[in-house]
Order: C-alpha cells, then structure tokens, then sequence
C-alpha cells in the first residue's frame, strides 16, 4: 500500500495497461467478480487468484472483460459475471469485505484496482448526459459518448481518516455500520471545494462535537468500499466534550492503550494509524 511505498519508495511492481496482448499463450491472474463478491480458488498455491491462459477454460457465463496490466510481467484481467453465476468445482465467491483477511496486503491492492474497474465499466455504459451507448477511449481507461463527447472516468472518491489524541489518550469511535464491539477512528468523505485538513476540522465537528489541532498528514490508502482515496491525519484534541452525532457514530470514548476495544483488521489505514499511535506510545505493533 502507499503507506508502505511512502516509507520506502520502490519501483511499482504493477504497470496499469489498457490494450489486452494479442493472442494469449501464458498463464493471466483473473480477478473474477459477481457484484461484490469475488472468485477465490479453494486450495491456494499460492494464490487464491485463478491463473489461467483465458478464462474460457472455467466454462462460465461473462457480462464483460477488462484488462488491467502487469504484475511482474504476468497479465491481469478482470471479469463480470451474471448475478446467478454459480462457483466452479474448486473455488468460492468471498464478500470482498472479507476478501483481505484471505490474501497478502498486495494482492488485495490489486483486489481493489480490478473491482474498481469493473464497476466503472458496468456503470458507464450510457453517457449519463444524453443517453447514448459510449465507447472505449482509446489508449486510456476512460470511455467517450460519441454524440457529446462527454467523458466518464474511474470515480475515486477522496475520504479523510483521522487519529485524535488527547495525551496519552485517543479518540475511537463506533459506527452502528461496524462490526459488534468494533471502535475505529473518525472519517469521512471531502465534500466539493473543501480541503482535507478542513474536511478532518469539520466532520470530526460534526460527528463527535470537537475541535481538533496539529491536523498533520500521515499517508494514504486505496480502498474498494465502494471507491475511496482514504487520506490518513493525525490530529491533537483541542476542546469540548464528546458529543456522538447519534446517526454516523453511536459511541465515542477516550481510550488508553492499556484499556483498546476491539480494532479494525490490519489491513486498513485505521488500523495502520492505530498502530502507530501504540508505537509512539512505546508498546510493540
Ligand atoms: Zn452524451
């Protein structure tokens, strides 16, 4: 993930391709999707992602196909399936919420690139100016109206995510969305012509009843639910009392480290944030 690349910047081991090779000869990783569900071998070696020269070989029922580019010089592609698809002998559908507890913390990157695509190819088929059927940008993931000329991109919608601490105290709070018992940080979308540091200063203001300082940047994540940039902060309490908006958040509480709820999975950039909070406060992550 980016948090990873910001502390260590390395060459990008994914090159985004949008032209399919001609002919297929090797071995593609197909990242296989029915809604958001998405198409795991059972027996993984050593990933769950099926590899097949092409996805005929599985026999099933396709909406549409995309390609996606290269991992390592190995193609990936990604495939809509018909709501009804039945799994294949071998393989299950996984929930993609649960999907990155099965997978490496890079796989499910690309987990997340590949459903991203899909759903903007299922959803862009008609320019949603004039109606008309669009076609494929050449050269460029995006697609065109050729009576227009309206242009439909990937939406990615930029989230901001942050940790308060109050001392050696932070803030977490509970969704009724969360899992039970589950407490994460405060985070939100950015709404049009605001920035990030005054999108944290407004919904922590909304959704907790605080006012917030020292709104400093930690890092970002891509995340597939359903199309979000989560921008990671850091921010120091400044004033007020808690106060739980009762609609977005149902509980929030000043934790100390020796006394956590039950966290997000590690995967996340909450949980990355989280992280580095017990580490500055000396504990082992
Ligand atoms: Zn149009």
């Amino acid at each position: 993930m980016s948090l990873t690349n910001r502390e260590n910047p390395s060459y990008p081991k994914f090159i985004v391709g949008i032209e399919p090779p001609a002919g297929r000869t090797e071995k593609a990783l197909w990242f296989i999707f029915r809604g958001r569900d998405i198409l795991f071998k059972v027996r993984k070696n050593p990933s769950a992602i099926p590899k097949l020269v092409d996805f005929g070989e599985l026999g099933l029922p396709v909406v549409r196909e995309q390609y996606l580019g290269m991992l390592e010089g190995t193609h990936c592609y990604s495939v809509e399936l018909p709501a009804d698809t039945k799994a294949p002998e071998g393989m299950e559908f996984v929930d993609l919420r649960k999907a990155h507890s099965e997978i490496s913390e890079g796989c499910f990157e690309l987990v997340n690139k590949a459903v991203q695509v899909v759903e903007w190819d299922r959803t862009n088929q008609f320019c949603s100016r004039c109606g008309t059927k669009t076609v494929q940008k050449p050269g460029e993931r995006g697609k065109e109206c050729p009576s227009c000329g309206e242009l439909f991109y990937p939406r990615i919608s930029p989230a901001i995510i942050v940790l308060i601490r109050k001392g050696h105290e932070v803030l977490l709070a509970r969704s009724p969305n969360f899992p039970p018992a589950v407490y994460s940080l405060i985070a939100g979308f950015v709404e049009p012509g605001e920035t990030a540091e005054t999108a944290v200063a407004r919904e922590v203001w909304e959704e907790v009843g605080l006012k917030v300082r020292n709104i400093t940047y930690f890092g970002t994540q891509a995340w597939p639910f359903p199309n979000s940039l989560m921008i990671g902060f850091t921010a120091e309490y400044d004033s007020g009392d808690i106060r739980p908006d009762g609609f977005e958040i149902e509980d929030a509480k000043w934790f100390s480290v020796e006394d956590l709820p039950a966290l997000p999975g590690k995967i996340s950039i909450s949980r990355k944030l989280i992280d580095h909070f017990l580490k500055e406060e000396g504990l082992e992550v």
